[in-house]
């Protein structure tokens, strides 16, 4: 079968060469024509590409092709994202060093990209591992401690004993490590945090200004971001007036419904709470069962709450009454101040945990007619509750912060789910963080002129325990800055999410050497027009590059408030109804489909098989499908070059569209080139949807074949050459960006000198679109009763006998007798009746 095929190995490596060696795709920027810049996610250089890589990178490059022709000033980078645990590891098992696995994939990777023919700017090309990228970042580190944008505190972290190292809330899922999915433990430790916090807010307020964005992916946020609106305030401890336990609540119109109160097990005021040694023992046992509960386990609805009362009592500040105090599990530390009050009534989980304790529950809010049920959240009237009886819920929240609030007893609060970033990596492969210990001067950021602060090259890797940092001598024992005594350097690296929050800037201008990015380049290039990456980065990355730019915005350095102006989420690349994974033996190598089919194949599959949003399902028979079709394609181009269809129209110097057929065939045709243009202009453009857009340039492929072969009418043999050309031409235009290879080539063969990369985008001819179709008003004996399509030049007699058989019509007529129907040209029948 394969010498059926066309060959795609000579043309594809052809202009692979061609466009490098023109540098085609080199962005260069120019005020006076509109930007786009496209991005893609960049990989980690994990060794080979997988089919999702294949998919993605075909959709960015479709766009990036499709936005160039269209006549704007194109930037289509690429780079690695390059830090991270898989070098490290890899380093532990095989003893290769991570730098030169690091670059020895990179190198692969990138081969392998160029055999996809991508139209990236490689001049471009980065590494994050670089130490003249994470120079910049060390930087940027510094200012932000100077605005205590970032700090070192001892906190409890996700630790993942398998990576050995510190997980951001965000990087734990299902209690399990994102990367490793071992099981997430607390621990405590030292450790630095970005304040991300500070821009919560902001990030939130945002949310609702990125219309480019999924909706799926704007809720994700806003959910992780978890603003809450309430109030906070202290419930005293009943004889105890040392101790005073702070709570927070989004109900305080619910205040007299509090029928006991519960502190997080971790929370440090239970140890002070505790009056003796049998329940500092219960404690202490109740302790040890949470702690082996995930956090997702603890907050989980339906399941039973584990609780253990503790001897003290509270006191309801609204009413004076002693309420029980209670541990449980599904109170968190790290959610508001660790502390609630119990409102059963209202409140679903504390509904659960009154029945399964024996608690009383009070209703607070009037329930509607009929209601049966649980804890009731809907609207209603306040009841049961003292001095708020009789209003509504907001109402009530209002007046119950007041009273709080002239009694100095509470506030009004804005609480959130996120919390800072904590950025320390207890690993090696990463970006050092520029800190050094001075025994004088405490902690000290290393002076600007010594950075970067270079990871060293000689390093014992384990695996186990601590930052293999810690043991290189070289490294560790440094000079202070300030004073030149001695000092201890930071061995803590930062998480690689600190890389990928910028390099998008980066790419503006990737060797200047005088700061992060050169401000001209940025503020021209800037913002991302569209991003494109999968689902999976919907709340780190996305989240965090958000942060860090509006942080450099803060810092004087770029303009724009946000990165990204559009995202598209890309779906997953899946086989056998499960994601391509090397355990489960469903892999496709995109090497071995470029070498047997070719990119432009591998591309088109991608590109066809499924929206981009959906999951791909890959199929070998949809492959076999893709590279049939870019088949039929050369066979009927080398053909029509060959005159097998009557003498090709050519130079395509001369080439002028007959722009009115003078054959119904040819009128029709015209009008399916140019429907094709407009459809898959939209579907590009407005929707994302390259499927449907393939599928109506392969329904003219198939017209051509139809129109190429039919017999002549009518003599018109320089109209019929022209048509053809023209469908010809647009075929090729219509899949340069989706198979650049083949449509390059044969745009070649056509006759053309420039490249098609250069040429614009097919405009539809609004006159080529119009269906000769003409609307006739009806009247009869003058009035309005009908409208009549009909094609053009139709008989006389013909729409006499439409008319009067209109059903719109006939009842007018029906118990008269006609005398006359007369038709004026163009534009009405009118029917006269006998009365
Ligand atoms: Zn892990
Ligand atoms: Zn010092």
């Amino acid at each position: 079968m394969s010498s059926d095929r066309y060959p795609f190995r000579e043309i594809e490596a052809k202009w692979q060469r061609i466009w490098d060696e023109h540098g085609q795709f080199r962005a260069v920027e120019d005020p006076g024509r509109p930007k786009f810049y496209c991005l893609e996610m960049f990989p980690y250089p994990s060794g080979r590409i997988h089919m999702g890589h294949v998919r993605v990178y075909a959709i960015g490059d479709l766009l990036a092709r499709f936005k160039r022709m269209r006549g704007f000033n194109v930037l289509h980078p690429m780079g690695w994202d390059a830090f991270g645990l898989p070098a490290e590891n890899a380093a532990i098992e095989h003893g290769v060093h991570p730098a030169i696995w690091t670059y020895e994939n990179i190198d692969y990777m990138r081969s392998q990209l160029k055999k996809m023919g991508i139209s990236y700017d490689w001049d471009r090309e980065l590494a994050t591992c670089d130490p003249a990228y994470y120079k910049w970042e060390q930087l940027v580190f510094i200012k932000m401690l100077e605005r205590g944008l970032a700090y070192r505190r001892r906190s409890t972290v996700n630790w993942c004993p398998s990576c050995q190292t510190v997980l951001a809330n965000e990087q734990v899922e299902n209690g399990r490590c994102w990367r490793c999915d071992s099981e997430v433990t607390p621990k405590e430790i030292d450790g630095w945090f970005f304040k991300i916090t500070d821009y919560a807010d902001e990030l939130l307020e945002w949310c609702d200004r990125l219309p480019g964005w999924p909706e799926r992916v704007i809720t994700m946020q806003r959910n992780w971001i978890g603003r809450r609106e309430g109030a906070e305030f202290d419930l005293p401890v009943a004889g105890r007036p040392d101790v005073m336990i702070r709570i927070f609540t989004t109900r305080p119109d619910t205040v007299f419904g509090m029928t006991y109160a519960v502190v997080a097990p971790e929370h440090p005021l239970v140890d002070r709470l505790v009056t003796d040694d049998a329940e500092r023992r219960a404690v202490h046992a109740f302790r040890a069962e949470v702690a082996r509960e995930s956090e997702i386990e603890r907050l989980a609805a339906d399941r039973p709450k584990r609780g253990l009362r503790l001897s003290a009592n509270v006191v309801n500040p609204f009413n004076g009454a002693d309420i029980p105090l209670f541990i449980a599990d599904y109170v968190l530390m790290g959610y508001g101040t660790g502390a609630i009050m119990a409102v059963p009534g209202e409140d679903q989980r504390d509904w659960d945990f009154a029945k399964q304790h024996g608690l009383p529950i009070i209703e607070t809010v009037k329930r509607p007619a009929g209601w049966i049920g649980e804890a009731y959240s809907g609207d209603g009237v306040k009841v049961n509750s003292g001095f708020l009886d009789g209003l509504t819920i907001a109402e009530a929240k209002r007046k119950a912060i007041d009273w709080l609030v002239t009694r100095g007893l509470g506030v009004a609060k804005v609480n959130y789910r996120l919390r800072d970033w904590g950025i320390s990596r207890q690993r090696y492969w990463g970006a050092p963080i520029p800190v050094l210990y001075c025994e004088r001067d405490g902690l000290v950021p290393e002076a600007e002129e010594n950075l970067p602060v270079v990871l060293p090259r000689e390093v014992q890797l384990s695996g186990k325990g601590g930052s293999p940092l810690a043991d290189v001598a070289s490294f560790v024992n440094a000079r202070c800055p300030k004073c030149g005594g001695r000092a201890r350097r930071e061995t803590d690296t930062m998480d690689t999410f600190v890389e990928s929050s910028w390099y998008f800037l980066r790419y503006c201008s990737p060797t200047y050497d005088r700061g992060m990015f050169e401000r001209g380049a940025a503020e021209y290039w800037m913002p991302v027009d569209q991003y494109i990456g999968g689902i999976e980065h919907a709340v780190l990355h996305l989240l965090y590059a958000r942060f860090y730019t509006k942080v450099l915005r803060d810092l004087g350095m770029v303009k724009v408030d946000e990165p990204f102006t559009a995202l598209l989420s890309q779906g997953m690349v899946i086989k056998d109804g499960a994601k391509m994974s090397k355990s489960k033996g469903n892999v496709v190598d995109p090497d071995d489909l470029i070498r047997t089919l070719g990119a432009d194949t591998a591309r088109l599959f991608s590109l066809f098989a499924a929206p981009p949003e959906k999951d791909l399902d890959w199929n070998d028979q949809g492959v076999e499908g893709a590279s049939r079709f870019l088949n039929r394609v050369w066979r009927f181009v080398i053909a029509y070059m060959g005159g097998a269809f009557g003498p090709p129209q050519s130079p395509p110097s001369t080439l002028e569209a007959v722009t009115a057929p003078t054959t119904e065939a040819g009128r029709a045709f015209r009008r399916l080139i140019h429907e094709t243009i407009a459809r898959a202009t939209h579907d590009i453009e407005r929707d994302f949807h390259f499927n449907t857009a393939i599928s109506a340039v392969m329904e003219l492929v198939n017209a051509l074949y139809t129109f190429a072969t039919s017999a002549d009418d009518a003599g018109a043999e320089g109209e019929r050459a022209a048509l053809l050309r023209e469908a010809v031409e647009t075929t090729l235009l219509l899949l340069a960006p989706i198979a650049p290879h083949l449509t390059e080539e044969l745009w070649a063969q056509l006759g053309h000198a420039e490249s098609i990369v250069t040429q614009r985008w097919p405009e539809a001819d609004p006159a080529a679109l119009v269906r000769n179709e003409l609307t006739l008003v009806v009247q009869v004996d003058g009035k309005v009763r009908s409208r009549l399509q009909v094609a053009a030049g139709t008989p006389e007699e013909r729409i006499q006998r439409l008319a009067l058989a209109d059903e719109r019509v006939q009842p007018w007529v029906r118990e008269r007798a006609v005398d006359r129907v007369v038709v004026v040209p163009n534009r009405l029948v009118n029917i006269v009746t006998r009365g």
